[in-house]
C-alpha cells in the first residue's frame, strides 16, 4: 500500500475543481482496501472513496483525510436459465460496461448508456435514465463494512433502493461497494418506455438493444451529458440537482404559481411517483425561474445545453460554482416555493 500525502483531486474530477486530498492511496484488490481503511482508522482520519470523480464536488480547500481510489477490475458471468448474472468489479467504467452487456445481447442496462463513472457508484444512488435504473436488474451488491473490514453480500431488499436513492446514501459512511451483480436476460427486447426515447426511435421497427444504446447516446449527446472533450460544457457533474418530490400541495403550489406567469397546468410537468408523492421536472423549475441555458457567472456557469447542469469553463473556484447553485436553488424557491437539493456528493464543500 502506497499513501501519497497532498494530492491535487481536481484533475481527478469531471468538474477540474477543489483543493487537494491531505492523503490519497489506490487500490487495485481488497486486502488494500482493507488496509487502507485500517490505517486511517488509527490516525483518527475519514475516508473518502473515489470513483470516476463525476459526480463529487471538492471544496476549494480539499479533503482533510485519506482518499481512496478504487480501481478494482474484472466481470465474470454466470449462466442461469433464463437470465445471466454478470458480476461487475467497483472500479470497471460503467459505459463501457453497459457496451459489453449490448454487445453480448443481454437485456437490462441498454438505457444506461454514456453515464461516466464507475459500475460501483451506480447502486449508491441508484442510477437511472431514459426509463431505466439499475435497481430494476441488480441481484445483489458486494460490499466492506467500513467499521468491521467484514465483507457482506446485500440483498436488493437490504439496499433499499427508490428513486435515486438507496441504503449507501443514506449512510454513506457505513460500506465501500466492492461489486455488483447484475440479472441481465440473454436476448430480451430493449426498454423503451421514455417518451422521449419512444419518439426518437418511431419508424424503427422492433429496435434492437444497440440502436436503443446508440439513441440514447445521441440524445445525451445533445443535451452535453456525455463527456466529450470538444464540447464547451464538458467540466460538469451532469445533473447539479435532484427532482423534488413534493406532495400533493406543493405540487398544487407550483401549478398555481406557474399559472400567474401564464403556464397553463398542462404545462407543468410532474409525475405522482405514489400515495400524494409528485416528482416536479428540476431543469423545468430552473428554466422558469429566469435561469437560462448558458448563463455565465466568471468562471461557472449554466450549460448551454441543459439547465440542469453546472459547468466550469476554467480557471474558477468551488466557491464560485456553489454560489451559482445557491442563487439556482433561492431564484427556484422564489418563483415555485420549492427547494431543490444538489444531487453530487458534497466533500469538504459546504451546501448551506
Ligand atoms: P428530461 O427528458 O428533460 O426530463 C426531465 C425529467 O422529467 C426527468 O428527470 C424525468 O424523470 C422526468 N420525466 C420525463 N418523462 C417522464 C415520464 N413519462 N414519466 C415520469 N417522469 C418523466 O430529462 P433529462 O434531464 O434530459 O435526463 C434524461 C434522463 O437521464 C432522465 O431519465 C434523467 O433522470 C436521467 N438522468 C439521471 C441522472 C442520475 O441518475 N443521477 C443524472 C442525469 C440524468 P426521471 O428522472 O424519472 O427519468
Amino acid at each position: 500500500m502506497r499513501i501519497v500525502p497532498n494530492v491535487p483531486l481536481a484533475t481527478l474530477t469531471t468538474l477540474e475543481l477543489g483543493g487537494p486530498a491531505r492523503f490519497a492511496v489506490e487500490a487495485r484488490d481488497k486486502a488494500t482496501i482493507a488496509e487502507a481503511l485500517r490505517w486511517a482508522a488509527e490516525r483518527g482520519l475519514s475516508v473518502f472513496p473515489l470513483g470516476g470523480g463525476s459526480n463529487v464536488v471538492i471544496g476549494d480547500d480539499g479533503f482533510e483525510g485519506l482518499l481512496v481510489r478504487v480501481d478494482l477490475r474484472g466481470i465474470t458471468a454466470v449462466r442461469r436459465a433464463d437470465e445471466v448474472e454478470l458480476e461487475a468489479m467497483a472500479g470497471e467504467p460503467w459505459d463501457a460496461f453497459v457496451r459489453q452487456t449490448v454487445d453480448r445481447g443481454l437485456a437490462g442496462l441498454e438505457c444506461l448508456a454514456g453515464i461516466p463513472g464507475l459500475v460501483g457508484a451506480t447502486p449508491i444512488q441508484n442510477v437511472g435514465a431514459y426509463g431505466q435504473e439499475v435497481a430494476e436488474t441488480i441481484r445483489a451488491v458486494r460490499v466492506l463494512d467500513r467499521q468491521t473490514l467484514e465483507e457482506h453480500v446485500l440483498s436488493p431488499e437490504e439496499c433499499a433502493f427508490a428513486y435515486r436513492h438507496s441504503a449507501f446514501k443514506q449512510a454513506p459512511d457505513r460500506h465501500l461497494v466492492l461489486s455488483v451483480v447484475f440479472a441481465l436476460r440473454p436476448g430480451g427486447a430493449p426498454a423503451i418506455r421514455y417518451p422521449e426515447l419512444a419518439s426518437a426511435l418511431a419508424g424503427v421497427e422492433g429496435p434492437t438493444l444497440a440502436q436503443v444504446r446508440d439513441t440514447v447516446l445521441a440524445l445525451r449527446r445533445r443535451k452535453s451529458m456525455v463527456i466529450d472533450p470538444a464540447d464547451e460544457n464538458r467540466r460538469s457533474a451532469g445533473s447539479f440537482f435532484t427532482n423534488p418530490i413534493v406532495d400533493d400541495a406543493q405540487a398544487a403550489q407550483v401549478v398555481a404559481r406557474a399559472a400567474v406567469h401564464g403556464v397553463a397546468p398542462t404545462d407543468v410537468p410532474r409525475w405522482p411517483v405514489g400515495p400524494g408523492r409528485v416528482k416536479l421536472a428540476a431543469g423545468w423549475l430552473i428554466e422558469r425561474a429566469g435561469i437560462s441555458k448558458g448563463l455565465r457567472r466568471g468562471a461557472v456557469g449554466v450549460s448551454s445545453r441543459h439547465a440542469l447542469a453546472l459547468v466550469h469553463h476554467g480557471g474558477g473556484t468551488t466557491a464560485e460554482l456553489l454560489a451559482l447553485a445557491r442563487e439556482i436553488r433561492d431564484a427556484v424557491h422564489a418563483r415555485f416555493g420549492v427547494t431543490l437539493q444538489p444531487e453530487p456528493v458534497l466533500l469538504g464543500a459546504r451546501w448551506t
